[in-house]
């Protein structure tokens, strides 16, 4: 039997996988008996803010990711395309018919039973009765508080606020400038600077976003101007003064940003011989270099307004943002110091972290943890072993890069094809390479499938090459 703690997208789809596989399953939820800061409702699986699962293409990393999902048989993937609403080329939902229709299948299985209860502790487990820990990032306090004892307390982060992240291909290069504050990768020296969350530390290259004066008031009217979310009252108990919401420190005046994550000191334009007005850094955040974040620049404002005033930075007018800022709680655990990419804990294979609890970031990316430690929690009970996908495929570089990316720094990410290692011969054509990578990691994920002998579920209904494809 296998016990999981967590109703939500991951714990959902992962108890679909592992009752699809005849292995009995208790999902253990605890609402509504104790509510979340952000769930609204008791149905499983609710979607806590958008109803979008994002793209539905197969040249964009996330919608090669949902077709993956489909082909192995993902409940999630199927209650979303039975919920869909218009939208273009993503997959939105109705997301109450969405959790219902989630809900319903897994009460209805005969192998699943849902206990409504908060577990307060790690179950205990064995291979042949593996737990899954898919509590997302609102796990209650007792429940944190004993992975803490797991993982050791410093592995299990509490992230209030977050920056946004922007795909490189779309800064302007022309506009930026490669340094770190003082030169200092090149020249050695040690210059601390304030204690703004994530500021620039003197350590290693960045882009710089250099701006005049005048740019710099017009970000900064568009900034103390644009619409913030509500923030809830947990994560103001939780905030700290090292790491402000930009619009927050801009409140407190016209130049308090120029003295935290937009001091220009120590940042020399090499195309100007002079400092800027203001910098904004960018720094490098994934392993292969197509993501940077926008360095200490956690922020609460709207997504809309977010995307608006972001493009006012010189150098990012064109900006695609991978991860808009957000403030929010959220609990993980450091994947690469503990999981492997089947999902288990190294240290002890029959317990499974998924979902956002695990490392990854969204809806999607929980969901397809999820679908993988269920059918991995599901192979251990059956007495066989655990498999991880190819890592040419986006499930397995997921999988990949939540227990291989440099756990000093490690933060969750969504899936992109930046984390999917490079074809040999790529097309030099941006869409023809994504489509070259997504045709091999659907064939490599079938001819896994074939090994491994799952039975192949419904491919997508007009998600893969779409008519607007070339
Ligand atoms: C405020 C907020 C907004 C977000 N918005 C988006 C968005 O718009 N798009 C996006 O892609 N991602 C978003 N995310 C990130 C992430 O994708 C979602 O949080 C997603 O729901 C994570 O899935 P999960 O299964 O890991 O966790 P959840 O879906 O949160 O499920 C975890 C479940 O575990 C239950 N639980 C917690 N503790 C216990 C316990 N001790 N015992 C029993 N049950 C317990 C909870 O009640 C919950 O039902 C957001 C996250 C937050 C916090």
């Amino acid at each position: 039997m296998i016990r999981i703690v967590g109703g939500g997208l991951a714990g959902s789809e992962a108890a679909w996988q592992a009752a699809s596989r005849g292995v009995p399953v208790t999902l253990h939820e605890m609402r509504p008996v104790r509510p979340t800061a952000v769930h609204k409702t008791d149905r499983l699986a609710e979607l806590v803010c958008s109803n979008s699962f994002r793209g539905d293409k197969l040249d964009n990393a996330v919608g090669l990711l949902k077709e993956e999902m489909r082909r192995l048989g993902s409940l999630v993937m199927r209650a979303a395309e039975a919920s869909r609403v218009p939208a273009g080329a993503a997959l939105a939902v109705d997301r109450d018919l969405f959790a219902e229709t989630i809900t319903g299948a897994l009460a209805s299985h005969p192998l699943v039973t849902i206990v409504r209860e908060e577990i307060l502790a790690i179950p205990d487990s064995t291979e042949r009765d593996p737990v899954i820990i898919a509590t997302g990032p609102l796990t209650s306090d007792a429940l944190a508080a004993d992975v803490a004892r797991l993982v050791g307390g410093t592995h299990l982060y509490f992230y209030d606020a977050i920056s946004p992240i922007v795909l490189a291909e779309s800064i302007d290069r022309t506009k930026v400038f490669r340094a770190s504050r003082w030169s200092r990768s090149q020249r050695g020296l040690v210059e601390p600077v304030g204690p703004a969350c994530g500021v620039d530390d003197g350590e290693g290259d960045y882009l710089n976003c250099p701006m005049t004066r005048e740019e710099y008031e017009r970000f900064y009217d568009a900034l103390v101007h644009a619409e913030s979310a509500t923030v809830h009252d947990f994560d103001k108990e939780r905030f700290f003064e090292g790491c402000l919401p930009i619009e927050v420190m801009a409140h407190r005046g016209v130049d308090t940003l120029r003295f935290g994550p937009m001091k220009p000191v120590g940042l020399v334009d090499p195309r100007t011989g002079r400092q800027a007005y203001a910098v904004v850094q960018l720094r490098q955040d994934n392993l292969a270099g197509d993501h940077f974040s926008l360095v200490g620049f956690q922020t609460q404002i709207k997504w809309g307004d977010q995307a608006r005033v972001l493009r006012l930075i010189p150098g990012l007018e064109s900006a695609e943002f991978v991860r808009f800022g957000m403030v929010h709680r959220n609990t993980y655990v450091n994947g690469p110091d503990m999981l492997a990419d089947t999902w288990q804990v190294r240290a002890r294979p029959s317990l499974f972290f998924a979902g956002q609890m695990s490392g990854v970031e969204g809806y999607v990316e929980s969901a397809a943890s999820g679908l993988v430690a269920g059918m991995n929690a599901a192979a251990l009970a059956s007495g066989e072993a655990a498999s991880a996908a190819p890592r040419t495929t986006a499930i397995g570089a997921l999988a990949y890069y939540v227990s291989h990316a440099d756990p000093a720094h490690y933060e969750p990410s969504n899936i992109t094809f930046g984390i999917m290692p490079p074809l040999a011969n790529p097309p030099r054509d941006k869409m023809r390479r994504k489509l070259a990578l997504a045709e091999r990691a659907l064939a490599d994920l079938d001819a896994w499938m074939a090994r491994r002998g799952f039975a192949r579920g419904r491919a997508a209904v007009g998600s893969a090459l779409g008519a607007d494809q070339p």
